[in-house]
C-alpha cells in the first residue's frame, strides 16, 4: 500500500473501486460480538449482521484457528482430481442437518454460484431424464437470488434488471407471498398469491411439460423485507411440483443456516425441497462458502447419465472454507446458538413491535433473528414514499451516523418506491443490545424525516 489508510476511505482517494462512489467508508478494523470498530475506535452496533452473514458474531477465535490450521496442511486442491477432508466432513454434517434424501452438496463461494448451480442442474437433470423440453423457469416477484446474469434473470429486481435487460433469460414470475402488499392482505385462504393457486396456474398455462424448476425464498429475503408466507404456503408448493414434475429449489442463502430460528426456514412446514441452498450465514462471514445441496433422486440421474454435473469453479469444494463451515457449524451446535436466535428473535420482534406507533412504520415482520421494517407515507393505505426521497437509503446513513448497521431495500411496494431496512443481528445479541437497536431506530428515524421533510 503506497498512501497511508485514512479513517475515512473514498473514491477516488483509494485505489479500491467502492460499492459506492459518492460517499466515505469508515475503516473497520476489528469486530467483537455485534460490534464493528473503527480506526478511530468508534463503534457500530452491527444489526443486520453485514450482509446478513455474521452469525456467530465478529471475533470468533475458533473458527480463525480452524481456518489457519486447514491453511496450513493443506489449503487447496482441484476438485476434479482430489478430495479433501474439511469438505468430506461439512457434507456430511449438512446430510444430517437436511431433510432426508437431501444429502449430495456441492460448495461454492458466493450464493449466486449456489443459485447457478441449481437451474442449471435442473435443466440436465431434465436432459439427462429424457425430458429436454422440460427447460423454463418460475420464480417470485419480488423476489432475489442475485447479481449474475443467470440468477438475475430469476430475480424480479426491475431496477437491477434493466441495464441487462436483452442479456437476461426469460424467467416466468408469480407473486409472491407477500401479505402486507397483496390486495387480499394475507386474510384470503383462496388468493392465488399468498396461497399458491398462482403456481399451479402458471404451469398449466405454459405447459407443464416445458417447465423444469421453481425456485423460491421460503422467508422473503430483502426484496419482501422478511415477509413470512402461511403455514400452507409451501406445502401446496410441493404438491403442486410433485402433480406436474417440477423441481422446487429452496434458496436459503440469506434466510438458512439458523437465521429464522432453525437450521432451514422451511422446517416449520415440513416439506422438502429438490435443492436446498445456502451461503452467507453458513461460515458466519469467516470465508466465502455456499453451498447447493441436491437430492440423490436427482443426482443419481446424473450419475447413471453423463456422469458430472455440468456446473464447475476452480475453488468448488475449498479445503479452507469447508473447515470455516465445519468450524461454524459446530460452534452453533456447541453453543446452541440456533436455539437462542429462536429465542431471541422473540424478544426481537415484541421490541420492533414498538416501532409501530410511529406514523410511518407501516409494518414489522419476519421470524427468528430476521426482521423487516417497512416505512410509508400513510399507514391506512400503506401509500409509499416518492421514490426521489430515497427514504431508505437516508435512514441507513442516519443510522450508520448515529451508531446502528442496518440493510436497506427498495422498490418493493411498485417496483420503483418503497421502503424497507432488514434487521438481523448476530445470534450472539443480548437483550441489551436489542434495547440499544430500537433506541437508536428511533434516532435515526427522526432525523431521516426532518431530512426528507
Ligand atoms: N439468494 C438470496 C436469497 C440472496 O439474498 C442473495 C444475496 O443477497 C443471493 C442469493 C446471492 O448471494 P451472493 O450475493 O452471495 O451471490
Amino acid at each position: 500500500m503506497t498512501k497511508s489508510i485514512k479513517s475515512e476511505c473514498r473514491y477516488p482517494d483509494s485505489s479500491v473501486l467502492y460499492r459506492r462512489l459518492k460517499r466515505s467508508f469508515p475503516l473497520i478494523v476489528r469486530g467483537e460480538g455485534c460490534w464493528l470498530y473503527d480506526d478511530t475506535g468508534r463503534r457500530y452496533l452491527d444489526a443486520c449482521s453485514g450482509a446478513l452473514v455474521c452469525n456467530l458474531g465478529h471475533g470468533v477465535s475458533e473458527i480463525a484457528k480452524a481456518m489457519g490450521e486447514q491453511a496450513g496442511r493443506i489449503a487447496y486442491v482441484n476438485g476434479t482430481a482430489f478430495t479433501n477432508e474439511p469438505v468430506e466432513a461439512l457434507a456430511a454434517e449438512l446430510a444430517g442437518l437436511c431433510p432426508k434424501g437431501l444429502n449430495k452438496t456441492l460448495f461454492m463461494c458466493n450464493g449466486g454460484d449456489a443459485v447457478e448451480a441449481a437451474l442449471k442442474i435442473s435443466i440436465q437433470y431434465w436432459v439427462e431424464s429424457g425430458k429436454p423440453l422440460k427447460r423454463k423457469i418460475i420464480a417470485l416477484n419480488p423476489g432475489y437470488h442475485g447479481n449474475t446474469l443467470l440468477a438475475m434473470s430469476a430475480s424480479a429486481r426491475p431496477h437491477y434488471r434493466a441495464m441487462f435487460k436483452d442479456w437476461l433469460v426469460d424467467v416466468r414470475t408469480i407473486p409472491a407471498p407477500y401479505a402486507y402488499r397483496c390486495a387480499c392482505r394475507g386474510e384470503k385462504k383462496d388468493c392465488p398469491a399468498c396461497g399458491a393457486g398462482a403456481l399451479e396456474e402458471v404451469i398449466r398455462r405454459e405447459g407443464p411439460d416445458t417447465v423444469a424448476a421453481f425456485i423460491a425464498e421460503p422467508v422473503g429475503g430483502s426484496s419482501t423485507g422478511a415477509s413470512v408466507p402461511g403455514n400452507d404456503y409451501f406445502r401446496n408448493v410441493r404438491s403442486i411440483c410433485d402433480r406436474y414434475g417440477v423441481l422446487f429449489i429452496a434458496d436459503e442463502v440469506m434466510v438458512g443456516a439458523g437465521r429464522t430460528g432453525t437450521w432451514s426456514a422451511l422446517e416449520p412446514c415440513g416439506v422438502a425441497p429438490d435443492f436446498l441452498l445456502f451461503g452467507k450465514g453458513i461460515t458466519g462471514g469467516y470465508a466465502p462458502l455456499s453451498a447447493m445441496v441436491a437430492s440423490e433422486r436427482i443426482v443419481d440421474v446424473l450419475a447413471r447419465g453423463s456422469g458430472a454435473p455440468l456446473h464447475n469453479q476452480t475453488f468448488s469444494q475449498h479445503p479452507v472454507s469447508c473447515a470455516a463451515g465445519l468450524a461454524a457449524l459446530r460452534y452453533l451446535k456447541t453453543h446452541a446458538l440456533i436455539e437462542r436466535c429462536a429465542r431471541m428473535g422473540r424478544l426481537l420482534h415484541e421490541s420492533l413491535q414498538k416501532l409501530l406507533e410511529h406514523p410511518h412504520v407501516g409494518d414489522v415482520r419476519g421470524r427468528g433473528l430476521f426482521a423487516g421494517v417497512e416505512f410509508v407515507k400513510d399507514k391506512s393505505t400503506r401509500t409509499p414514499f416518492p421514490r426521489r426521497l430515497r427514504l431508505a437509503e437516508t435512514f441507513t446513513e442516519a443510522a450508520q451516523a448515529a451508531g446502528l448497521v442496518v440493510w436497506p431495500n427498495t422498490g418493493q411496494a411498485n417496483g420503483t418506491d418503497g421502503d424497507l431496512v432488514m434487521i438481523g443481528p448476530p445470534f450472539v445479541i443480548t437483550e441489551d443490545e436489542i434495547s440499544e437497536i430500537v433506541r437508536l431506530f428511533r434516532i435515526a428515524l427522526e432525523t431521516t424525516i426532518e431530512t426528507i421533510k
